[in-house]
């Protein structure tokens, strides 16, 4: 199903899908990307229509007849809180995560970026466990093929996963960790804490990575300069080049043997609309 052609470097941009999935294809065409991230349905909530055969047909084939590779990463609605000790909340959190989990499914995407959640004042060990049980609650009833990549965060608010021991726990607790997988935001993780400022900063930032979770848990990389210092616990995505993160360090990520296999999203600001993803794409290669 997941079947890719072939292609030395995954590089791309988060693109839009207004007017219809097939259209985020031929957006990243005119980019030359090699790699896409999108939503599959409005982010700013948890419902959603369902796919038309039609539309799906015309993802699918569009994809197909496009130079890109098989590699598209959907990301989740911000609105899913896994962590949540509200009853309700993480009801409609885990029924959120099952519909995205699904359209991926249709769409033939392989990974699905989702946040891990915010405890909210529980407490971070509460808010881990209660994102291992309404994850396992999830895929108990989801047998597709699609793998959910926990996202590293910046740590604002009682945001989780701001650490590398925190999102391995949160896989650990888990009954179905071969579902589970990462994605490794450039900016959280400076933002976290994590020194990224040379290029023995990447070995060190690498290799706890390996260490605590495993590389080959690492699923997707978001490729983010940071508007922000190391450590400043703020969320603030920058232009490749003209952030906090230098730009021979985010050229690591890139080229990194140990890194090939994860698709290189870019969720930087738009600059002339998504063309401008051209030449932040062009400085990284
Ligand atoms: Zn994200
Ligand atoms: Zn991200």
């Amino acid at each position: 199903m997941f079947t890719k052609k072939t292609t030395s470097l995954l590089l791309g941009s988060h693109l839009s899908i207004q007017g219809g999935l097939h259209k985020a294809i031929e957006r990243a065409e005119e980019i030359g990307a090699t790699a896409i991230q999108i939503w599959t349905k409005n982010g700013r909530t948890l419902k959603a229509t369902p796919l038309l055969p039609e539309d799906i047909d015309n993802f699918k084939t569009t994809l197909k007849k496009s130079s890109i590779t098989q590699m598209v990463v959907a990301h989740a609605s911000y609105l899913i809180n896994l962590a949540s000790s509200d009853t309700h909340i993480a009801a409609n959190s885990r029924a959120g995560l099952l519909v995205e989990l699904e359209r991926c499914e249709q769409l033939g995407i392989p990974y699905l970026v989702v946040h891990p959640g915010a405890h909210t004042g529980i407490g971070e060990e509460k808010g881990i466990e209660n994102i291992a049980h309404n994850l396992d609650k999830v895929l108990e009833k989801f047998q597709g093929p699609t793998i959910i990549a926990l996202e590293t965060m910046a740590g604002q608010g009682t945001t989780l996963g701001n650490t590398f021991e925190q999102l391995n726990m949160m896989r650990n607790l888990t009954t179905f960790k071969n579902k589970i997988g990462f994605c490794f935001d450039t900016c959280h993780v400076n933002s976290a804490g994590y020194h990224l400022k040379t290029s023995e900063d990447f070995e060190n930032v690498i290799s706890e990575f390996d260490n605590i979770i495993g590389l080959n848990h690492l699923k997707v990389i978001h490729l983010n300069d940071s508007k922000t210092e190391c450590d400043s616990h703020v969320d603030r995505h920058e232009n490749i080049g003209k952030g906090t993160i230098p730009l021979k360090v985010l050229k690591l990520f890139v080229h990194d043997p140990r890194l090939v296999h994860a698709p290189k999203i870019l969720e930087t600001p738009e600059q002339n609309g998504h063309l401008g993803y051209k030449d932040e794409m062009d400085l990284l290669r």
